[in-house]
């Protein structure tokens, strides 16, 4: 019997979808000790060489909001200063509420956030993290100067269509279980379509006035699952997700 994803595969340009998606998220697991070594390095740095930071954690719950971090107590304000000076581009907007400033002087990735792009505030790893996230990282923070960030730049700007030779544009229905590894196949699908859905939420949540592109991806990711039951019993979180979603946008645009 020919399986959901087989079938999912055979649309060249899902397929194409996948597999680009699926070389960057192995380029991101070659990048995790790397990034976290680094990180680690450079907290411990932060702790020696600033005797401020030594200090206990934050008593006073300090806690940013998207770019801003205006209210932080003395010694949030010290590390953020820190941080700041540690950034290779000063006028670069900061996603502060990626962090939780009293966990700064605890673990180094709450630190590392300070130099990625928005929707990390939940991330505890560099695992849990996409590859253009750590990129930025490698980019913005100066403990990687020693990266040719040319190269960092040039991987980071690239296009990552991957052209389907002839033979492998043949009709995936014609794959046996075999010849491909279904459960890695679908577990890659499965990060993807998260991330493409967070990216969609964060979108969403910032863009004013609301799009109707936005609209016409919901319908594309239900019209997807009507058509895949396998991924929507799995995809349960994100499937509620959604809907609040389509609500939310449904009622902003009758607002316009
Ligand atoms: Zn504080």
């Amino acid at each position: 019997m020919q399986s959901e994803l087989s079938i999912r595969l055979n649309d060249e340009g899902y397929k194409n979808w996948i597999k680009a998606g699926f070389c960057l998220q192995k380029i991101r697991d070659c990048l995790l000790r790397f990034v976290n070594t680094e990180m680690e390095k450079f907290h411990q740095f932060l702790l020696r060489t600033n005797s401020v930071l030594q200090r206990e954690s934050c008593k006073y719950f300090c806690r940013p909001a998207g770019t801003n971090f205006q209210r932080a107590c003395s010694l949030c304000e010290e590390w953020k200063r820190e941080l700041l000076n540690h950034h290779t581009n000063q006028n670069n907007v900061i996603y502060w509420g990626n962090c939780s400033p009293p966990l700064w002087p605890k673990y180094a990735w709450e630190v590392a956030k300070v130099y990625m792009p928005r929707g990390q505030a939940n991330r505890q790893g560099p695992e849990k993290c996409d590859v253009a996230a750590l990129l930025n990282l490698i980019n913005s923070c100066d403990q990687f100067d020693f990266v040719e960030r040319q190269k960092v730049i040039e991987i980071a700007s690239s296009d990552w269509q991957v052209q389907i030779t002839e033979t492998d544009a043949v009709d995936a229905l014609k794959f046996t279980d075999e010849e491909i590894n279904a459960d890695v196949i679908f577990n890659a699908e499965l990060e993807l379509i998260r991330e493409w859905m967070e990216e969609l939420c964060f979108a969403v949540e910032e863009q004013e006035p609301l799009q109707i592109q936005h609209l016409n991806s919901l319908n594309t990711f239900k019209e997807l699952l009507k058509q895949n039951k396998e991924l929507e019993s799995v995809l349960h979180q994100e499937v509620e997700q959604l809907y609040n979603l389509e609500k939310k946008l449904k009622s902003g645009m009758r607002t316009e």
